[in-house]
C-alpha cells in the first residue's frame, strides 16, 4: 500500500493531507504552499527504540569481583548489557554489540574495496588434506581446533585458510596477469584452542577475523600490494580515532619474509614494543636479538618500550603457498608463472574490545565515534516532574531527527523509562558512551526552548536550541 504523504521544504515536518492545512497555519514559517507531497514507500519503517526494550541485560553486578582473568573492556562490556559468557572463551555477542560490529565491518569492507579488495566466505571446516600439503598440519599444533566427520576423515575449523585460498587459486586454469593483483577478503569467524582464553573478546577460542590474501605477478608488484594494505589498516585505525603503531614483526607459524603488527598501545596488551626515538624503528621485541638495547636501523637511540594490544598483522608470503598448490597464471609471454602472495588479518571482535579497552574509563565506556551502537540518546522528563509536560517536545524532536538527518537514520534510542529521575538515566547513558545525549527538562518548555546537549566523547555540555541541535547532529559521522 502506498501512502501519500506531505512533506514541508523546510523538512521539519511530514503530515497527512487531512492535517495540512492546519499544521500549515499552526507553524509560521510553514505555509500549505511550502509542503510537497510525494508517495510513502509501503516499506516498513523501524519504530525508535526504547530503551525499556533493549535486550541488554548487565551480566555484571556494581563491584562484583571478576577475577584476575579479565579487563576493563570485558568488565564494561558485562555490565552494560554487550556480551554474555557462554563457555571459556565464547561470547554471546548481544544487540548493541552486534550493530557495533557491523559498523565495524562495513568500515572494513569500505577500506578493502577502496584498494581493490573483493569480499568472499570460505567455509570454516577445513579439510586437512590441504593442510598436510602445506606441511601445517603438524606445525599447528595444540591451537587448532580438529575433529573427524563419520567416515573418520580428518579436519580442522579454520584458524586462517592460507590453504583454502590458495587452492581455490590454484583450480582456476584461466586466470590471467591482467587480472593480477588480486584480493580476496573475508569476514569470518575463526577458532583457536587457546590455553588460557582471557580478557574477554581480546583473547577468545572463537572470534571474528577479516582475512584477506593478495595475488600477484611479481616479486615488486607484491610488496606494492603489501604497503597498499599497510596503508588501508592506517587508514581505518585513524578513522577510529586510535593511537596505533606498526611494528616489525616475525612471521611465525603463517611463514614468508617480511612481516608487520599493528598495534594499540595499552598496559594490558601481551606484546613487548619496542620504538626509536630517533628514526622511528620500531618492533615487536620477539624479532630482536636478547638483550639488544640499541635501535638495529640508525644504532644510535635508546628504545622506548611500550606494551600493546595486536589488532593487526601482514605478511608477505613470496611463492610459499602458491608453489605448494601449484596456484600460477599466464603471464604476457603466455607462459604459466607462479603467483607471488601476501596474507593480511584484522582482529574484528579484537579491534572492538581494544578501543573500548584504550578509550574508556573504568566505569563508562568509550566508543571510537563511528562504531557506536546508537548515536543519541534522548531523556525525556521524568513522569509527574515539573517539566513532564515536555514529553512530546522529546517525541517531536526525534520526529524532526528521523525527518532531516540521513545520517542519524536508525541511530537514536529514547529512554522512556520515565518513572526514572533525569540524574540516574544519564548516570546509565554515560555508562553505555552514546556521543550525544539531549536532556528534555524544563529548559525546552522556555519561551526560547533549549535543550542540554552532553556531547559525551568530548565531555563537553552545551544547551542548543533545536535548530543548532539539528545543526550539530546533521554532523555527525556515521557508516
Ligand atoms: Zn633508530
Amino acid at each position: 500500500m502506498e501512502l501519500l504523504m506531505h512533506f514541508c521544504q523546510c523538512k521539519l515536518r511530514t503530515v497527512l493531507p487531512r492535517t495540512l492545512s492546519r499544521v500549515g497555519r499552526r507553524n509560521h514559517h510553514c505555509t500549505p504552499q511550502s509542503f510537497h507531497s510525494v508517495h510513502a514507500s509501503s516499506k516498513p519503517v523501524a519504530p525508535t527504540p526504547l530503551v525499556s526494550r533493549l535486550f541488554q541485560p548487565s551480566n555484571l553486578r556494581e563491584g562484583q569481583e571478576v577475577g584476575d582473568m579479565t579487563c576493563r573492556s570485558q568488565r564494561l562490556m558485562l555490565q552494560a548489557g554487550l556480551i554474555h559468557l557462554s563457555n571459556p572463551g565464547c561470547f554471546y555477542y548481544l544487540p548493541a554489540a552486534l550493530r557495533s560490529m557491523e559498523k565495524l565491518v562495513r568500515l572494513i569492507d569500505e577500506e578493502m574495496q577502496a584498494i581493490g579488495g573483493q569480499k568472499v566466505d570460505m567455509p570454516a571446516l577445513c579439510a586437512a588434506e590441504l593442510w598436510k600439503r602445506s606441511g601445517r598440519w603438524e606445525l599447528m599444533g595444540k591451537e587448532m581446533f580438529r575433529l573427524q566427520d563419520r567416515h573418520n576423515i580428518d579436519y580442522c575449523l579454520g584458524p586462517t585458510h592460507e590453504e583454502a585460498v590458495t587452492e581455490l587459486l590454484a583450480s582456476q586454469s584461466t586466470l590471467s596477469y591482467k587480472q593480477l593483483p588480486l584480493l580476496l577478503y573475508q569476514v569470518t569467524r575463526k577458532f583457536r584452542d587457546e590455553q588460557k582464553p582471557k580478557f574477554g573478546l581480546l583473547r577468545g577460542r572463537e572470534f571474528y577475523m577479516k582475512d584477506m590474501y593478495s595475488f600477484d605477478y611479481s616479486e615488486e608488484a607484491a610488496l606494492h600490494t603489501y604497503q597498499s594494505v599497510c596503508h588501508a589498516y592506517g587508514r581505518l585505525l585513524d578513522r577510529l580515532g586510535l593511537r596505533w603503531v606498526q611494528v616489525q614483526a616475525d612471521t611465525g607459524n603463517i611463514g614468508g619474509t617480511l612481516s608487520h603488527e599493528f598495534h594499540l598501545p595499552a598496559e594490558v596488551g601481551e606484546d613487548r614494543l619496542l620504538m626509536c626515538e630517533n628514526c622511528g624503528f620500531s618492533a615487536n621485541v620477539e624479532t630482536l636479538e636478547a638483550g639488544q638495547t640499541d635501535c638495529p636501523q640508525c644504532h644510535t637511540a635508546p628504545f622506548t618500550e611500550s606494551k600493546g594490544i595486536e589488532v593487526g598483522h601482514t605478511f608477505y608470503l613470496g611463492t610459499k603457498y602458491s608453489q605448494v598448490f601449484n596456484a600460477t597464471f599466464t603471464n604476457a609471454q603466455n607462459k604459466l608463472a607462479m603467483s607471488v602472495m601476501g596474507c593480511f588479518g584484522l582482529g574484528v571482535t579484537r579491534i572492538l574490545a581494544a578501543s573500548l579497552e584504550v578509550l574508556s574509563s573504568e566505569d563508562s565506556i568509550r566508543w571510537p565515534g563511528l562504531l557506536a551502537p546508537y548515536q543519541v540518546c534522548i531523556l525525556p522528563p521524568k513522569k509527574g516532574s515539573k517539566a513532564s509536560e515536555a514529553v512530546h517536545l522529546a517525541e517531536d524532536l526525534v520526529q524532526n531527527i528521523g525527518n532531516i538527518l540521513p545520517n542519524l537514520k536508525g541511530e537514536v534510542v529514547m529512554d522512556d523509562r520515565t518513572q526514572l529521575t533525569i540524574g540516574k538515566r544519564m548516570k546509565d547513558a554515560n555508562r553505555l558512551g552514546y556521543p550525544y545525549v539531549v536532556v528534555v527538562g524544563q529548559k525546552a518548555m522556555e519561551e526560547n526552548p533549549v535543550f542540554e546537549v552532553v556531547c559525551q566523547q568530548s565531555g563537553e555540555t552545551v544547551f542548543l536550541s533545536r535548530d543548532a541541535l539539528l545543526d550539530l547532529l546533521s554532523n555527525v559521522e556515521t557508516v
